[in-house]
């Protein structure tokens, strides 16, 4: 398909396919190039001024995958550990996209279910960040590993896309509230 086409373009579109679109940046219709993320989702950035203008049809919807295990810490959290799952995803349309851990924090406080999550058991969790890709693969993005011991949390944070991220936090939590809130405190304290 010529650059400039801009009459059929029905995708799925690959990684340098070119579309014309509204950019809300520029305020006008310029040419955008799709380009994939690390964390799989194929989006278009403008070729004027290099921002979001969109995201490939065939890419959504793309959830963020939550998963809360027992225990864990370092180890592959056995599917019997699984205390909850929380899934869905905040695109932010005409706006960079949220960063991962701004976009999961976002996702657990949608949580419809928040208030029947479980609380802790014992002092070990672990929780998986992942992006459901096409309903069937996860991209493992981040896990945490957290203890909670005397009131106080501290995770370690690992980007599993970004092996150079490993961060540690301390906060104070209430062991009184569920998984999804705690986690979501800790993931709210990141810079
Ligand atoms: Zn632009």
């Amino acid at each position: 398909m010529a650059k400039h086409d801009r009459t059929v373009n029905v995708g799925p579109y690959e990684a340098g396919d070119s579309r014309a679109a509204v950019c809300p940046h520029c305020e006008i219709l310029v040419d955008s190039t799709f380009v994939s993320q690390e964390d799989g989702l194929l989006v278009a950035v403008c070729d004027v001024c290099g921002q979001l203008v969109g995201i490939a049809s065939q890419s959504q919807p793309l959830e963020l995958r939550i998963e809360f295990y027992e225990g864990g810490h370092g180890a592959i959290p056995d599917e019997s550990a699984l205390m909850c799952v929380v899934e869905g995803y905040c695109f932010p349309y005409g706006r960079p996209l949220f960063e991962l851990f701004e976009e999961a924090v976002r996702v657990l406080d949608l949580c419809r279910d928040k208030y029947a999550a479980p609380n802790m058991v014992g002092t070990f969790l672990t929780v998986r960040i992942s992006r459901k890709w096409r309903e069937t693969v996860n991209t493992l993005l981040a896990r945490l590993d957290v203890r909670i011991a005397n009131g106080m949390a501290e995770a370690r944070i690992f980007g599993a896309t970004l092996p150079q991220y490993e961060t540690n936090r301390s906060l104070v939590v209430d062991e009184d509230h569920n998984v999804v809130t705690i986690v979501a405190d800790i993931l709210r304290s990141l810079p």
